[in-house]
């Protein structure tokens, strides 16, 4: 049985509430976060206006650490092959605790080229993955249209990748949020790690955080909420996709960099009737732009995804004309599909495609107690989750992250701050003058 509907707690106007742990956002990565930390034991308070409504809601759910390599984006490599490695224990709890499947697909995916430069540009980027160990098949056009008929018989190159699943988003969204909210965790069938006493049910706090709370010595104690409300809490973790921008109350105004790529995506089905028209994802690289198919459990085909750096947060005609006929080319058969639903939402970028997920440090460089950040999770957050939550709940927790230490260093959010100046000589004096940090 599929979870759909998204439980929600209302709460009545300007309250005070308490927890451990308070998470902004309800986007995949806040509410794993607050997942894993209600099974380890605390109690946790999400604020969002409106959960899943983020780049959250657009994802297409591919979990793909293999075909998503990126030239010179090594760094990123171990982050996505960890959380994948992840992926199967993450859902099965979440969906023992909800009671429902999120539509976890073990399939494999197929990767198309079109002409003979994408034939090349893939076989150039098989090299890199060999290179890190990943398994990338060559399969003759017959072969592969013989695993999916609907393959373009006119394709250049096709390669299997055995080891990129996919999960709907929209389903784990929900499965997450019912996880937080049942009243008690199921006993772990199996045990993990990370199965502890159960924190309890979370609260859903249906307001936007304004800012920051901050005690006399300067810790973090909690959030302000639009409606005049508050979240008291040792620890904060601001989760809020490119919602971090907006947030006031961040150590001598910190930002990291942080900017939107818009991407448009389709959602489209067969007609009554008639079957689904693939199996397993298929992405396609088509005169050198890619495009990709993720077919659901049922029937559904998602079809993604643009990559905008412009100012239009709705949908881009431009970018569904180049979806669908990118699509067609590698699956001809898109075109008899309904379209039922095309939607746009923004990423949330960093420089290097890398997310910020650590403690918060201050002006003078030393973590602020009770703040962490966990964003900027680009265009691979669905498939991070895990991973996410997992390092967070060690920053809370204050537990050895051990090998996940080297995942810390790499996500360290503050990577992209300015050095400090070196304090200009006083010309009268000659002495440096103590100088604060220009970060
Ligand atoms: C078209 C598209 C396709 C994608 N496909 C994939 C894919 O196949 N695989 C993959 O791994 N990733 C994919 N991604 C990327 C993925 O969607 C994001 O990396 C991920 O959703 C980020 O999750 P998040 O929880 O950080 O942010 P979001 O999902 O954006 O959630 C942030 C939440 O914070 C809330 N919020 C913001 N400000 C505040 C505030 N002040 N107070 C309270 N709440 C606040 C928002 O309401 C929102 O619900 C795709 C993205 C797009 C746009």
């Amino acid at each position: 049985m599929p979870v759909t509907s998204v439980p929600s707690v209302p709460m009545s106007a300007a309250q005070h509430v308490r927890a451990d742990v308070a998470v902004v956002g309800a986007g995949v990565v806040g509410l794993a976060t607050a997942w894993e930390l209600r099974r380890r034991g605390r109690s946790v308070a999400v604020v969002d206006p409106e959960p899943g409504a983020g780049a959250s809601r657009a994802a297409a759910g591919m979990l793909a650490p293999v075909s998503e390599v990126q030239y010179q984006q090594e760094p990123l490599y171990p982050l996505m092959l960890a959380s994948a490695g992840a992926y199967p224990a993450f859902v099965a709890a979440v969906e023992e605790a909800a009671g429902g499947s999120v539509g976890y697909r073990a399939t494999e995916t197929l990767v198309c080229g079109v002409d003979a430069a994408d034939r090349q540009a893939l076989a150039d980027l098989r090299e890199l993955q060999l290179r890190h160990g990943l398994a990338v098949e060559p399969l003759p056009l017959r072969t592969a249209r013989a695993l999916e008929p609907a393959l373009s018989p006119r394709l250049s190159a096709v390669h299997r990748i055995p080891d990129d699943h996919q999960v709907d988003p929209r389903r784990l969204v929900a499965g997450l949020l019912a996880a937080l909210v049942a009243p008690e965790l199921p006993t772990p069938s199996g045990s993990s790690a990370t199965d502890g006493p159960d924190g309890g049910p979370a609260r859903l706090v249906h307001d936007r955080a304004t800012g920051l709370r901050h005690g006399p010595d300067g810790a973090v104690t909690g959030l302000r909420l639009a409606d005049g409300g508050m979240v008291s809490a040792a620890e904060t973790v601001l989760a809020p996709g490119t919602g971090l921008t907006d947030l006031e109350g961040l150590p001598g105004s910190w930002r990291p960099p942080l900017r939107p790529v818009h991407g448009d995506i389709l959602r489209t089905r067969p007609p009554a009737g008639a079957p689904a028209l693939l199996e397993r994802t298929v992405r396609g690289l088509v005169h050198g732009v890619p495009v990709y198919l993720v077919p659901r459990d049922d029937g559904t085909v998602v079809i993604g995804a643009t990559s905008r750096e412009d100012d239009l947060d709705g949908i881009s005609a431009g970018g569904v004309l180049r979806l669908l006929r990118d699509a067609q080319a590698v699956v001809p058969g898109v075109a008899d599909l309904e379209l039922v639903e095309a939607m746009a939402r923004a990423r949330p970028g960093t420089p290097d495609d890398i997310p910020y997920l650590g403690r918060v440090r201050g002006p003078e460089g030393d973590p602020v107690p009770g703040l962490l950040v966990s964003t900027g999770y680009f265009r691979h957050g669905v498939l991070l989750a895990p991973l996410a939550a997992r390092l967070a709940a060690e920053l809370v927790l204050g537990a050895d992250p051990g090998a996940d230490a080297e995942h810390l260093a790499t996500t360290d959010p503050h990577r992209f701050d300015r050095p400090v100046e070196a304090p200009a000589a006083d010309p009268a004096t000659g002495f440096r003058t103590p100088n604060r940090s220009t970060r």
